[in-house]
Protein backbone atom coordinates (compact mmCIF):
# COMPACT_ATOMS: atom_id res chain seq x y z
CA UNK A 1 0.00 0.00 0.00
CA UNK A 2 1.22 3.59 -1.34
CA UNK A 3 0.29 7.15 -1.33
CA UNK A 4 -1.70 7.49 -4.68
CA UNK A 5 0.00 10.22 -6.43
CA UNK A 6 -3.68 11.05 -7.96
CA UNK A 7 -4.80 12.10 -4.59
CA UNK A 8 -1.69 15.09 -4.59
CA UNK A 9 -3.91 17.57 -5.83
CA UNK A 10 -7.03 16.86 -4.13
CA UNK A 11 -7.91 18.80 -1.11
CA UNK A 12 -8.16 16.03 1.35
CA UNK A 13 -9.24 16.67 5.26
CA UNK A 14 -7.74 15.58 8.92
CA UNK A 15 -9.14 16.21 12.36
CA UNK A 16 -7.20 16.71 15.22
CA UNK A 17 -7.14 14.12 17.41
CA UNK A 18 -7.09 16.37 20.64
CA UNK A 19 -9.63 18.68 19.73
CA UNK A 20 -11.10 17.62 16.64
CA UNK A 21 -10.70 20.90 14.45
CA UNK A 22 -9.94 20.03 10.83
CA UNK A 23 -7.42 20.93 8.15
CA UNK A 24 -7.81 20.86 4.66
CA UNK A 25 -4.65 20.07 2.88
CA UNK A 26 -3.74 18.57 -0.81
CA UNK A 27 -2.55 15.41 -0.63
CA UNK A 28 1.19 16.36 -2.07
CA UNK A 29 0.93 17.96 1.96
CA UNK A 30 0.45 15.09 3.35
CA UNK A 31 2.65 13.41 1.76
CA UNK A 32 5.53 14.88 3.10
CA UNK A 33 4.04 15.85 6.43
CA UNK A 34 5.04 14.19 9.74
CA UNK A 35 3.80 16.72 12.09
CA UNK A 36 1.68 20.20 12.39
CA UNK A 37 0.55 22.73 14.52
CA UNK A 38 -3.18 22.10 15.09
CA UNK A 39 -4.55 26.26 14.43
CA UNK A 40 -7.60 24.81 17.06
CA UNK A 41 -5.92 24.03 20.27
CA UNK A 42 -2.06 24.89 19.17
CA UNK A 43 -0.99 21.67 20.12
CA UNK A 44 1.66 19.68 17.98
CA UNK A 45 0.44 17.17 15.97
CA UNK A 46 1.83 13.88 14.53
CA UNK A 47 1.15 12.79 11.56
CA UNK A 48 1.83 8.81 11.13
CA UNK A 49 2.69 6.71 7.73
CA UNK A 50 -0.43 4.77 9.14
CA UNK A 51 -2.39 7.80 9.44
CA UNK A 52 -1.60 8.53 5.91
CA UNK A 53 -2.70 5.60 4.50
CA UNK A 54 -6.07 6.28 6.39
CA UNK A 55 -6.54 9.55 4.80
CA UNK A 56 -5.65 8.55 1.60
CA UNK A 57 -8.02 5.72 1.76
CA UNK A 58 -10.73 7.06 3.09
CA UNK A 59 -10.43 10.13 0.09
CA UNK A 60 -9.68 7.53 -2.36
CA UNK A 61 -13.44 8.74 -4.22
CA UNK A 62 -12.04 11.31 -5.16
CA UNK A 63 -8.93 10.24 -6.82
CA UNK A 64 -9.31 11.27 -10.95
CA UNK A 65 -8.93 8.90 -12.81
CA UNK A 66 -5.36 8.44 -14.92
CA UNK A 67 -5.78 10.57 -17.96
CA UNK A 68 -7.88 13.40 -16.19
CA UNK A 69 -5.12 15.97 -15.52
ZN1 LIG B 1 -6.31 20.43 17.79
Amino acid sequence: MSLSPSLFSVGLTFQCPQCNFTVIKNGSWFQVVSRYKCEGCGREIRITYADKIAIFQKHAHLAMPPGAR
